[in-house]
């Protein structure tokens, strides 16, 4: 007799991404605790200049203009709407206040965050061979989680 179990999905409250490369040092991340997501104010007083780094490779650490928030405030499902918060405060709080100062940069931090394979994968995304070979990709393709699992196991490009 075959006993099935059913094996319940662990669902991690700090979503499903687990690891980074600091932006100062390129050691691994592994504590999510122990990294903070930076930038530097501008003078609209919006942030510019992401980066996830550790707590001990934070170059604006206790500068007046710098941005930084521990990395654990943005992971998981309740991290990616304080994200998102950031774009957009919402219904609920009003006004129109958009902290980040560049979209694309913006984007490319909160896909570090939360998309699986896109922190692997975007270390290759300079090579022409990946750019080719996705060059004429329909828009949200290159950024699917199977892509980026290929382009970082070299299977594209
Ligand atoms: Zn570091």
């Amino acid at each position: 007799m075959i006993n099935r179990l059913t094996i319940p999905k662990v669902v991690s409250p700090l979503g499903s991404v687990t690891q980074w490369t600091c932006d100062t040092c390129n050691d691994p991340i592994t504590n999510p605790e122990m990294a903070v997501v930076i930038g530097k104010r501008d003078s609209n007083d919006q942030v510019l200049g992401w980066k996830i780094v550790h707590k001990q490779c934070d170059p604006s650490s206790g500068q007046v203009d710098s941005f930084s928030v521990e990395l654990t405030r943005y992971l998981g499902d309740d991290g990616l709407s304080t994200l998102l918060s950031l774009l957009s405060p919402g219904p609920l709080k009003g006004g129109n206040a958009v902290v980040p100062a560049d979209l694309n940069e913006f984007v490319d931090l909160a896909r570090r965050l939360h998309i699986p394979h896109y922190e692997e994968a975007r270390t290759r995304f300079d090579e022409d061979s990946v750019r080719d070979e996705l060059f004429e990709a329909a828009e949200g393709f290159p950024y699917m989680t199977d892509t980026l699992s290929r382009i970082a196991q070299g299977k594209i490009g």
